[in-house]
C-alpha cells in the first residue's frame, strides 16, 4: 500500500484530492484484485504487472468516485410526474431565478423599503394569495409536511374526521393514518370504503372532533357503487358543526385541464372560491414546480399554522422559494397556458408527438440490421397521483430486435449517458416522446442507433 501510493502516478492523483480519499480508493481496488486473484486458473503476474492494473483500476476508480450520483436523465416513459425521476422539470425562468439568488445574497429575511429584518414568506405568500384567490398562504417542505402541520396546529389531541374511503396510501410511505396519528391527532374513521354519507359525518361528530378532513384520492379510484358527498355538501355540514373542513388536494391543479380531456381534476381556486377554510398540495405535481408543500386559506387558520413553532422546522430553503416563485410567476402572466414544462407536456396532442416519432424513425436508417422499429397508439400518464384514470393519447415508438430481448434493450439504453428510461410492455420496448425534450432527441436518436 504504502508502496502504490508513493508510485509518481497515484502521488500525481493524489495531488489534485486528498490523500485518505486517494488511500481509500486504493484499498477498495486492492480488496477486488485480491478477490480476482482468489480466482483458479489465474496466469502469474510479475510485481511490475500488478502494479500497472493497480493503477489502471486506481484511476478508473478515480473518475468514478468523482461522479455525481444524482444525474439527469431522459424521461421517455411518457409518465409526466414519475417520483422516482424528481417529478417536474422546472421552467426555465424557475432556474434563473434559483441561480440568480443562489450566486449571490438575497433579500430573504430583510425588508429593503424600510431597511428592516422581514420573513421569508413575504416573497411568495402575495403571489399565492393573487393566483389562488385566499386570503393568506404558507409554503413548508412537501405536501406531507403541509398536512403534518395542519393537523397538528388544528387538531391536536382531538379527533379528525376522515371517510374510510380516503384513507390513502401515495407510495413512498406516505399514509394518512400514519401521518394523523404522528401529528397527535386521533382518527375517527367516517362511513365504509365504497360509501361515505353525509349523515355519517354528522354521526361520527362529537365534542372532541377538531375538522373534517377531505383527501384527493390521487393514485386510485372507487368505481361501481361508491359516492362520498360534494364537496359544498360537507363545507354546508362544517359550518353547520362549527368544525373546519380541511382539504388535502394531492396534485394541486392550478389550471383547467378539461380542454386536455382530463374533466374531473378538481383546482385549488374552486376549492377556495366555495370557501374550504384550509387546503394543502404539493408544489411539484400538477403545478410543476419545486418539491413544496403549500398550504392556502383563511387567515384565521393559515396564521394559526404560521406560528407553530413547528412552521420553522418544515420551512423552505431559499432555492425552494426562488424557483416557486419563477413558477407562479409564469401562472401570473399566462393562467390557463403557464409556460411550465410539466404542464406543457400535458397539453401535447398525439399528432404532434407523431410527427416528432415519425422524424426519430425517418434517421435510424443505419441502425443494427436486427432492430425492428414501428409507431403505435398508447396511453402517456400524468402520474404523481392525480387523475390515475386518464392516460393522455400518444404516439409511441415500439422496438424490437431479432437479436436482443427487450429486457436487453431496456438496460442498454437506461445504461447511456445520459441514461433513457423506457417501459417494456408485450416485449417491445415503448419510447414516449411527450416526456422527452425536444433538445434530447439527438441523443436519443444516437442511443438507438448504438443498440
Ligand atoms: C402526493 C400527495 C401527498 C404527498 O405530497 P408530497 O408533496 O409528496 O409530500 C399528500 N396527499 C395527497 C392527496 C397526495 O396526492
Amino acid at each position: 500500500m504504502d508502496r502504490l501510493l508513493a508510485h509518481p502516478e497515484a502521488l500525481l492523483l493524489a495531488s489534485r484530492a486528498s490523500r485518505p480519499f486517494i488511500s481509500g480508493l486504493l484499498e477498495k481496488v486492492l480488496d477486488d484484485l485480491r478477490r480476482d486473484f482468489m480466482a483458479p486458473s489465474r496466469q502469474e503476474f510479475s510485481e511490475e504487472e500488478v502494479t500497472e492494473l493497480v493503477l489502471q483500476r486506481l484511476k478508473i476508480a478515480y473518475s468514478k468516485g468523482l461522479e455525481p450520483s444524482l444525474r439527469r436523465v431522459i424521461n421517455a416513459t411518457g409518465v409526466v410526474l414519475h417520483t422516482n425521476l424528481g417529478r417536474a422539470p422546472l421552467s426555465s425562468a424557475a432556474l434563473e431565478r434559483v441561480v440568480e439568488v443562489a450566486r449571490n445574497y438575497s433579500n430573504l429575511e430583510y425588508v429593503l423599503e424600510e431597511g428592516t429584518r422581514g420573513r421569508r414568506d413575504q416573497h411568495i405568500s402575495g403571489l399565492l394569495n393573487q393566483l389562488l384567490g385566499c386570503e393568506q398562504s404558507i409554503v413548508v417542505n412537501n405536501n406531507a409536511a403541509a398536512l403534518f402541520l395542519i393537523l397538528n396546529t388544528l387538531a391536536g389531541s382531538g379527533e379528525v374526521l376522515i371517510s374510510r374511503g380516503e384513507l390513502i396510501e401515495i407510495g413512498d410511505s406516505f399514509r394518512i393514518p400514519e401521518i394523523l396519528e404522528k401529528s397527535g391527532a386521533v382518527l375517527r374513521e367516517v362511513g365504509t370504503t365504497n360509501r361515505t354519507h353525509l349523515e355519517d359525518y354528522r354521526r361520527a361528530f362529537n365534542e372532541r372532533a377538531r375538522l373534517v378532513l377531505r383527501v384527493h384520492p390521487s393514485n386510485f379510484r372507487v368505481v361501481g357503487f361508491a359516492s362520498r358527498p360534494n364537496l359544498d355538501e360537507l363545507l354546508k355540514l362544517c359550518r353547520e358543526l362549527s368544525i373546519p373542513l380541511v382539504e388535502d388536494l394531492g396534485s394541486g391543479c392550478m389550471a383547467d385541464l378539461a380542454p386536455f380531456g382530463i374533466a374531473d381534476e378538481p383546482t385549488v381556486r374552486r376549492s377556495l372560491e366555495i370557501g374550504v377554510p384550509i387546503v394543502c398540495f404539493s408544489g411539484d405535481k400538477l403545478l410543476g414546480g419545486p418539491q413544496a408543500g403549500i398550504v392556502a386559506g383563511q387567515a384565521e387558520w393559515v396564521g394559526k399554522m404560521r406560528s407553530n413553532p413547528l412552521y420553522r422546522a418544515l420551512r423552505v430553503d431559499k432555492l425552494t422559494l426562488a424557483a416557486l416563485e419563477g413558477t407562479l410567476l409564469s401562472y401570473l402572466v399566462r393562467p390557463e397556458t403557464p409556460e411550465v414544462p410539466a404542464f406543457r407536456m400535458i397539453q401535447l396532442t398525439s399528432e404532434s408527438i407523431h410527427r416528432r416519432s415519425e422524424a426519430i424513425l425517418a434517421q435510424l436508417t443505419n441502425s443494427h440490421p436486427g432492430l425492428d422499429t414501428c409507431l403505435v397508439d398508447g396511453h402517456s400518464m400524468i402520474g404523481g397521483g392525480s387523475t390515475p384514470e386518464h392516460g393522455l393519447p400518444t404516439c409511441l415508438i415500439s422496438l424490437r430486435s431479432s437479436s436482443k430481448s427487450a429486457s436487453e434493450i431496456e438496460r442498454k439504453l437506461r445504461n447511456f449517458n445520459p441514461p433513457i428510461l423506457t417501459r417494456i410492455e408485450k416485449d417491445c420496448v415503448l419510447i414516449d416522446l411527450r416526456t422527452v425534450f425536444p433538445e434530447e432527441e439527438p441523443v436519443l436518436v444516437k442511443a438507438l442507433l448504438n443498440l
